[in-house]
């Protein structure tokens, strides 16, 4: 998975298109991401006793990765991601705009 989480984001489509957000939780089996503050939808809730009123609540719906570039806090920018074998042979993301590692 080229995101994980923690990751900062740029969407890409949609109605939060140029929103960024930071990655919250990676599904990697579905290629899917939720990310705070990005792609609200409303449900109706049945109230919860104690807990909650009965209403319509706003969740956060997790979004697909090809909709978000991944935010490279090295340069600021907005970017693919490749991945580099280390000298240690560790597997690294790289930012394809500056060339830094990303972790
Ligand atoms: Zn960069």
């Amino acid at each position: 998975m080229k995101i994980r989480k923690n990751d900062t984001i740029l969407v890409l489509t949609g109605k939060d298109k140029g929103k960024k957000g930071k990655v919250r939780f990676a599904y990697p089996e579905e290629d899917r991401l939720l990310v705070e503050g990005v792609n609200f939808i409303k449900k109706h809730a049945r109230a919860v006793k104690g807990a909650r009123q009965a209403g319509i609540i706003e969740l956060e719906a997790p979004i697909h990765i090809s909709n978000v570039l991944l935010f490279c806090s090295k340069c600021n920018h907005p970017t693919r991601v490749s991945f580099s074998f280390l000298e240690d042979g560790r597997k690294v993301r790289f930012c394809r705009s500056c060339g830094e590692v990303i972790d």
